[in-house]
C-alpha cells in the first residue's frame, strides 16, 4: 500500500542527475550517475497507487510499477527487484534507454510532474547488479524441443530466455561478433555501455542458452537448412534498411546514412579497429529528430564537431514549444534526449532540397525550403524560402524502411509485407513454426517493445510446440 499522502508531501520530481556537459563530452561513458538511494525512494513515494494504474496499460511489459514503487519506498530492494523481473527480462537496459510510455500514462502527470518510474526501474537494476540478484533460472528439467533464434537483439534475447527457461533448447545466431543487437552497435555507450549487456549474457549462458556469433542465416547456414533443424524458427533479425533521401547532390562525398556513421565509431569504442567517419573540426548537419539523431548529436559533439546542427522536416512538439506557440500538434518530431543539452542547433520546418557540393565532389551545403502543411495534411517545401546552410558531414538519420528480406523470402514461405515480415495474431508466419519479433515484424520501433514481443513470441511458440495452453505471460499482440 502506497503512501496515501507520499504525493502531497513530495512534489516535485527530482531527474537523475548527469555528469556536466564540458566533462562528458570527453569519453563515451554513461552519461547519468547514480541517484542517491534516499532521493529514489522519496521520489517512488509519490506513486498514488491509483485504483486503475494507467502505467500499467502504458507500458508494454505491463510493468507492475505501483508495486515496486512501494517496496522501493519501504527499501525492500530485493523483492522490488523480484517483482520487476517478473515482468521485464532487461530492466537494467529499459531503466536506461526506455522512453518511458510509463511516465506519460501516470496519473499524477494531470496536474503534478509524473513519478520518475523510469529512474526508481533504473534504481532497482542497479542493485540487482551491485547485490548480484541475478542467479541462474535453470529449468527443472528439458523438454525434449529444439529453437532456433535468429538476431540477439533484445526481442531475440527476450525470446531465447523466457524459452530456455521454460526448458526448451535454445540456440541464439547472430551474424555480428558480438551479442546484442542494436543495443551492442547501434546505440552508443553514452546511452547504454555495454558491460550491462555482458552481464546479462552470462546470466543467459548460464542457464543454458547458447549463443552463436559470426553466423548469418541466410548465408551461413540456409533458412530452410535451419528450419529443417529446429522444431521452431524465431526471426528477431530486426529493421535495419535505413531511409535514405534520393534528391539532387546525394552522391557527393561527405553525406552518410546515420548507421554507417554511428556503428563503426562504436565499434571503436568497443575496442575495434575498424575505420570510422569522423566529425572532428566539421559542421555536422543531422537530418531526423529521433533517437538516431541524437545519437548522432552525442556522439559528433564527442569527436570534436566545429558545429552540429539538426533539421526536422516537421513542428516543434508541444513539449518543447513556447508557450505562445498554437495548438493543435503534430507527433513529436525531436525526441528530448541528454544529447540535446550538450549543444547543437535544431531547426524545425525544414525541407531539404538539394545538397550542394564544392569543385571536389565533397558536401558543402544543404538547400533548404520552409515546410509548407498542405490542406491534405502532407507536407511539401514552400516555393521562394530556399537558402543554404553549410555543412561538410550530413547525417541521415530519417528512420527506417523495414526488414532485409532477400534471403529469408527466397528461401522460406515468409512473406514481407509493408516492409516487415508477415505474421498472424499468434506471431507465426506463413510458414508453420516460424515465428516473427521485435522490428523484423512491428518495424523500427523501441526496445520495451522489443522485449514485450519476445517473450509473448516465446509464449506462442510454447504453444505451438505442446498444442496446449502456455502458462509463460503474452504481455502484447502482434
Ligand atoms: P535488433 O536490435 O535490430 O537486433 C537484430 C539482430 O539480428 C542484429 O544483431 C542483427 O545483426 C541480427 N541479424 C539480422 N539478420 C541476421 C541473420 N540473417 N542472421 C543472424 N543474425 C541476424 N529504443 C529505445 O527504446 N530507446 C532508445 O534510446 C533507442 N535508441 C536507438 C538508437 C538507435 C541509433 C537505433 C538505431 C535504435 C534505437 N532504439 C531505441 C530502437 C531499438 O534499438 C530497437 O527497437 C530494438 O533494438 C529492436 O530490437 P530487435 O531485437 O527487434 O532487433
Amino acid at each position: 500500500m502506497a503512501d496515501p499522502r507520499g504525493f502531497l508531501n513530495h512534489r516535485e520530481r527530482q531527474e537523475r542527475p548527469t555528469r556536466p556537459v564540458p566533462v562528458r563530452i570527453m569519453d563515451y561513458k554513461d552519461v547519468y550517475v547514480r541517484q542517491d538511494e534516499a532521493i529514489v525512494r522519496t521520489q517512488a513515494t509519490r506513486c498514488m497507487d491509483c485504483g486503475v494504474p494507467f502505467c500499467h496499460a502504458g507500458c508494454p511489459l505491463g510493468n507492475l510499477i505501483p508495486d515496486w514503487n512501494d517496496l522501493v519506498r519501504r527499501g525492500r530492494w530485493e523483492e522490488a527487484a523480484a517483482r520487476l523481473h517478473a515482468t521485464n527480462n532487461f530492466p537494467e537496459i529499459t531503466g536506461r534507454i526506455c522512453p518511458a510510455p510509463c511516465e506519460s500514462s501516470c496519473v499524477l502527470g494531470i496536474n503534478q510532474p509524473a513519478v520518475t518510474i523510469k529512474q526508481v526501474e533504473a534504481s532497482i537494476a542497479e542493485q540487482i547488479f551491485e547485490n548480484d540478484w541475478l542467479p541462474p533460472h535453470r529449468p527443472h528439467r528439458q523438454n525434449g524441443h529444439t529453437v532456433a533464434v535468429v538476431g540477439s537483439g533484445p526481442a531475440g534475447l527476450a525470446a531465447a530466455q523466457q524459452l530456455t527457461r521454460a526448458g526448451y533448447t535454445v540456440a541464439v545466431y547472430e551474424r555480428d561478433d558480438r551479442v546484442g543487437g542494436l543495443l551492442r552497435y547501434g546505440i552508443p555507450d553514452f546511452k547504454l555501455e555495454k558491460d550491462v549487456i555482458d552481464r546479462r549474457i552470462a546470466q543467459m549462458e548460464a542457464e543454458g542458452t547458447r549463443f552463436r556469433t559470426g553466423v548469418e542465416i541466410g548465408t551461413d547456414i540456409a533458412w530452410d537448412e535451419l528450419k529443417d533443424s529446429f522444431d521452431a524458427v524465431v526471426v528477431a533479425t530486426g529493421a535495419p534498411v535505413g531511409r535514405d533521401l534520393p534528391i539532387p547532390g546525394r552522391g557527393l562525398e561527405g553525406i552518410h546514412l546515420a548507421m554507417d556513421y554511428l556503428v563503426p565509431v562504436n565499434r571503436r569504442v568497443a575496442g575495434g579497429e575498424q575505420e570510422q567517419i569522423s566529425a572532428e573540426g566539421r559542421h555536422v548537419v543531422i537530418l531526423g529528430g529521433g533517437d538516431t539523431g541524437a545519437d548522432c548529436i552525442g556522439t559528433a559533439h564527442r569527436q570534436g564537431a566545429a558545429s552540429v546542427t539538426t533539421l526536422a522536416i516537421g513542428r516543434q512538439p508541444p513539449s518543447q514549444r513556447p508557450s505562445h506557440q498554437p495548438w493543435p500538434t503534430v507527433p513529436t518530431l525531436f525526441e528530448v534526449a541528454s544529447a540535446h543539452a550538450e549543444g547543437g542547433e535544431r531547426t524545425y520546418l525544414a525541407s531539404t532540397v538539394e545538397f550542394l557540393g564544392d569543385e571536389r565532389g565533397r558536401v558543402r551545403a544543404l538547400k533548404v525550403a520552409e515546410t509548407e502543411y498542405l490542406p491534405d495534411g502532407s507536407r511539401s517545401p514552400k516555393a521562394g524560402t530556399e537558402h543554404e546552410i553549410p555543412a561538410d558531414l550530413v547525417l541521415l538519420a530519417l528512420g527506417f524502411i523495414g526488414v532485409e528480406q532477400e534471403a529469408i523470402t527466397e528461401q522460406t514461405g515468409v512473406q514481407v509485407t509493408r516492409g516487415v515480415l508477415g505474421r498472424d495474431d499468434a506471431f507465426q508466419t506463413a510458414e508453420p513454426g516460424v515465428f516473427v519479433c521485435g522490428d523484423a515484424g512491428r518495424g523500427a520501433s523501441l526496445v520495451v517493445w522489443a522485449i514485450a514481443e519476445g517473450r509473448a513470441t516465446a509464449t506462442a511458440v510454447d504453444e505451438f510446440l505442446t498444442g496446449e495452453p502456455s502458462d509463460l505471460p503474452a504481455p502484447v499482440k502482434p
